[in-house]
């Protein structure tokens, strides 16, 4: 087994987190990101900055502008972008843009690739991603309620969704929605949709925990849109499976630029608790502090380890659903548990904005949500367990 990450990938890292310090991290206390994320024109400057050092879209091929790496080196590149919450939407790799690439470059024709695929992957536009719903899809997405009516030339969409992230000043949308009536009545499909539409309504911004996601989250209304048949993502009746195309790889991403902030955090509350003192020592000498400092350890370990294995199982090709899951449940509830530490560790400035640790304490407690709630993952691995699929 060969741990070692090979030359090139090594120095791409170096290259991010040195762009990250030098040029992301100072802007971390600019006004443009607010309690709804980073504004529309803060993002353009972010990615503008990463342009100019050639370090935009990672994850994307190469012939769409991308570095083309595959999941392991984007484990390598999302957790160096991760070091800052503006590293990953500086580097065009933050979420929903960066899944709904992966599924795009997996699942969209040629015409819809140029179209969306490509101002999506050169920065210049973002998109969204709409299947949670208020008392539908969510958890469980078979309870899909928003429809596609089959008319003459495309489809008719009617819905209400929830959450749903970046919808304010998207250019364009993924929408599930299952079919109402017809041959395939009840099956899921994914639809694009241009987001300047009047039938796509934005209904309210969500006030929420967390605010590094750019447009904030959603409450958002499609009333009767129609979707001409070109435009179906790939073919009707796919939806769920392509879900989980976008999904696997998605959550793992998410953990990759987690991990980042975790390792970032640790080092905000290492630096204090080896300059303050306390009862006659620094911080880091009494037992409480320095074990909390090696518990952060293993879980950044852990969930590190994780997701490597993780990412080397989608390299080989594997579907990784079971990997993924578990990646997700590891890191997930460990860089949440290396965020309530820090703070911990930072006594009252850990709960001051004059550290970054307080953000990434509030917005990292979503992601035990979002992507999967801990408990249907736990709940999905038990039943592979049982079945003996594991
Ligand atoms: C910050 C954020 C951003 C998001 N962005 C998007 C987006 O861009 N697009 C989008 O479509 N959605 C988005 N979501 C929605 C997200 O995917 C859902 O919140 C998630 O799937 C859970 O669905 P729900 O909120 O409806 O919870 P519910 O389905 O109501 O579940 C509530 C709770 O029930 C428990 N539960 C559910 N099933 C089981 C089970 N089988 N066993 C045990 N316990 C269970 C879990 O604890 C769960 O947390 C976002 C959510 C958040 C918080």
């Amino acid at each position: 087994m060969d741990f070692s990450i090979p030359a090139d990938l090594q120095d791409l890292s170096s290259r991010i987190g040195e762009f990250v310090r030098q040029e992301i991290v100072p802007l971390e206390s600019d006004p443009r990101w607010g309690s709804h994320g980073p504004s529309e024109e803060f993002r353009l400057e972010l990615v503008g900055l990463a342009r100019a050092r050639g370090l935009l879209s990672p994850h994307v091929r190469r012939e769409f502008g991308g570095l083309g790496l595959g999941h392991f080196g984007r484990a390598i590149a999302f957790e160096a972008a991760g070091y800052s919450m503006l590293g990953p939407i500086a580097l065009n790799c933050a979420a929903p843009d960066e899944g709904n690439m992966h599924l795009m470059a997996e699942v969209a024709d040629a015409r819809q690739q140029d179209r969306w695929l490509r101002p999506l992957a050169n920065g210049s536009c973002r998109s969204c991603f709409a299947m949670t719903e208020p008392m539908g899809a969510g958890s469980d997405p078979g309870l899909l309620e928003t429809t596609a009516e089959q008319v003459p030339g495309g489809f008719r969409i009617s819905g209400r969704k929830w959450l749903i992230t970046g919808a304010e000043d998207a250019g364009f949308i993924i929408v599930m929605a299952k079919q109402a009536g017809g041959e395939k009545d009840g099956a899921a499909t994914m639809f694009l949709a241009d987001m300047d539409q009047p039938e796509i309504i934005l209904e309210r911004q969500l006030d929420t925990m967390d605010s590094s996601f750019t447009g904030g989250h959603w409450v958002m209304r499609f009333d009767n849109l129609f979707v001409p048949d070109q435009d179906v993502l790939g073919a009707v009746g796919e939806g769920f499976r392509y879900a989980q195309v976008r999904l696997a790889p998605a959550r793992l991403t998410h953990c990759m630029r987690w991990l980042g902030s975790a390792v970032r955090a640790q080092d905000i509350a290492r630096d204090y608790a080896t300059r303050r003192t306390a009862f006659g020592k620094p911080l880091v000498e009494h037992e409480g502090i320095g074990f909390m400092l090696a518990d952060n350890d293993m879980d950044i370990y852990s969930a590190r380890l994780a997701i490597w294995h993780t990412a080397w199982v989608l390299d080989q090709g594997g579907r990784g659903n079971m990997e993924s899951s578990r990646a997700k449940v590891i890191c997930s509830e460990a860089v949440w548990r290396v965020a309530d530490r820090c703070v911990q560790i930072l006594g009252g400035l850990g709960l001051t904005r004059d550290t970054v640790v307080e953000r990434i304490f509030r917005d990292i407690r979503a992601f035990r949500i979002y992507d999967g709630p801990s408990e249907v993952h736990r709940w999905s691995m038990a039943r592979r367990i049982a079945g003996g699929k594991h």
